[in-house]
């Protein structure tokens, strides 16, 4: 069962590339940047930055559906949301590969069964470890729970900031960006979405 779109993974196998050549790749960037990369601090700057990138990056490898694979239909009648507020959240923008830094507030209504918490906080760090716009990331983290957990509805919202705005281009070192997405019993229930809302600003 596929249960996002896996947008990222759309490229041919013919078309990976090996560990070395990602390493030479940025062997070229430090001499487009003027640099020597063979003078004693950089020459192991691009195994240092391999390494860098595979912790970055380490969502591409994990399935952030399995992770909800297990849940516990034991939830003697508990009927309203669950809340887990202040996820960290630690991305990178896809348009500039610069990291965005925030936190999630993650929350879902349970139909029959519940979920592990610290669950939510990994499907959260899976779909942040790719390349990401915001607002895919909020999608995908909601879309993903409501099907695994077949909730009866999921909140989800992140407030973060983009170094690409703040340490460049514009320069806006206070913008924070804030996306919410809704489903289920959140979208239709208004009382619902408020509370959420409420609990989240506290
Ligand atoms: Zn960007």
């Amino acid at each position: 069962m596929k249960l996002v779109k896996d947008i990222e993974k759309t490229f041919k196998d013919s078309e990976k590339i090996s560990e070395k050549e990602a390493e030479e790749a940025f062997v070229k960037i430090i001499k487009w940047l003027g640099e020597n990369p063979k003078r004693e601090g950089l020459k192991s700057t691009p195994k240092r930055l391999i390494k860098a990138y595979r912790e970055y990056f380490k969502g591409y490898s994990e399935d952030p559906a399995k992770i909800l694979e297990k849940t516990f239909g034991d939830v003697q009648g508990y009927d309203d949301m669950v809340i887990q507020k202040n996820i960290s959240v630690q991305s990178h923008c896809e348009h500039h590969m610069a990291p965005i830094i925030g936190v999630a507030h993650v929350a879902y209504i349970p139909n029959t069964r519940v979920v592990g918490l610290s669950k939510l906080a990994r499907v959260v760090e899976v779909f942040s470890k790719r390349l990401q716009t915001q607002e895919r990331l909020t999608m995908q983290i909601a879309s993903t729970l409501m099907t695994a957990l077949d909730a009866k509805g999921v909140a989800v919202s992140i407030d973060a900031t983009h170094q690409c705005m703040t340490t460049r281009g514009i320069k806006k070192e206070q913008a924070t960006t804030v996306t919410n997405y809704y489903l289920g019993q959140f979208k239709e229930d208004l009382s619902y979405q408020n509370r959420y809302l409420r609990f989240i600003s506290k």
